[in-house]
């Protein structure tokens, strides 16, 4: 990010000011962190289309407070753990634990509950939508706790908006978008509609966030700035991040642990500079790079 992120004209003194405030809404309005073992464990997952067999016994732990990079290349099935990951695809065999349970059998909404919210590689905000409205609609998608059902349910529904309105402008605060809330989102800038994105997952709650290549169609420069902050919102608030990223640099730079794909296998898995020797790594992957 730039010297003054939230943009907003002020010094760094009170951006940062600003910045703690808006950090302690969000934090109050989110459930408790995992704060030890894995928050997830998929193991040895299986998938195949038809003939494709785009998962082949892959397995991948994320760590309560870490953030994992996932790379790989395009077709390795990379997206496709994380279809199984949050429930979207039933895998042919192998098992999902996160946050302490079995939830192989769960449905995408009941993970959603559980604390697991996820964006996609192609942008899914609503382009004729405010970026205020993008954000509030990720309040629904906790139904059962917190803003959902302070802002719908008798008898405080006015304190409900109320929490609802300060927690948007709290989650804009934070990605950078408190001066567009108004802008419809379709006019932003990709690197906008990415941060409205992100901000519309962690308005939804979050325990573990998963970004399929967030930066997807930005330059190396701007996907740094991006994993950047979303470095800071994980170490500020907690939650665990597993991200797929193109850019295996800003992986190595950003993430804790890192597990390589290809071909549906988990090839080479650790400390950045574990993965960046693994022979195989660099056979299959990264001596392309
Ligand atoms: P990545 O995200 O690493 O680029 P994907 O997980 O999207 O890879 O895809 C893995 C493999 O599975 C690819 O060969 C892809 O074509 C195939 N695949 C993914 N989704 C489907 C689907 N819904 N139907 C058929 N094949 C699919
Ligand atoms: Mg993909």
């Amino acid at each position: 990010m730039n010297a003054n992120p939230a943009g907003n004209g002020g010094s760094p003194e009170t951006w940062g000011e600003g910045r703690l405030a808006a950090l302690e809404v969000v934090e109050a309005a989110l459930p408790p962190p995992v704060t030890e073992g894995m928050v997830l464990e998929a193991t040895d997952i299986h998938v195949s289309f038809g003939g494709v067999r785009a998962l082949r016994g892959a397995s991948l732990r994320i760590p309560a407070g870490t953030i994992v990079g996932l790379i790989g290349p395009n077709g390795s099935g990379k997206s496709t753990l994380f279809d199984v990951i949050n429930g979207f695809t039933v895998p042919d065999s192998g098992r999902v634990r996160a946050f302490g349970e079995d939830i192989t059998d769960l449905n995408p909404w009941n993970r959603a509950r559980l604390g697991m919210c996820r964006t996609f590689q192609a942008n899914h905000i609503d382009p004729n939508l405010t970026v205020y409205e993008n954000l509030i609609t990720g309040a629904f998608l906790s139904i059962g706790g917190g803003v959902f059902t302070s802002v719908f349910q008798f008898p405080a529904p006015r304190r409900g908006q109320r929490q609802a309105a300060e927690l948007t402008r709290a989650v804009a605060r934070l990605m950078d978008l408190e001066k567009v809330l108004d802008v419809r989102a379709g006019v932003l800038s990709f690197g906008g509609q990415r941060r409205a994105e992100i901000g519309r997952s962690i308005m939804s709650r979050p325990r573990l966030l998963l970004l399929d290549e967030p930066s997807a169609g930005m330059d190396s420069h701007e996907a740094s700035d991006l994993l950047g902050l979303v470095t800071r919102l994980q170490s500020d608030l907690g939650f665990a991040v597993c991200l797929i990223e193109h850019f295996v640099r800003i992986v190595f730079d950003h993430c804790a642990i890192v597990y390589a794909l290809a071909e549906g296998q988990v090839i080479a898995e650790g400390t950045p500079d574990e993965v960046s020797s693994s022979p195989a790594a660099q056979e299959h992957y990264l001596g392309e790079q």
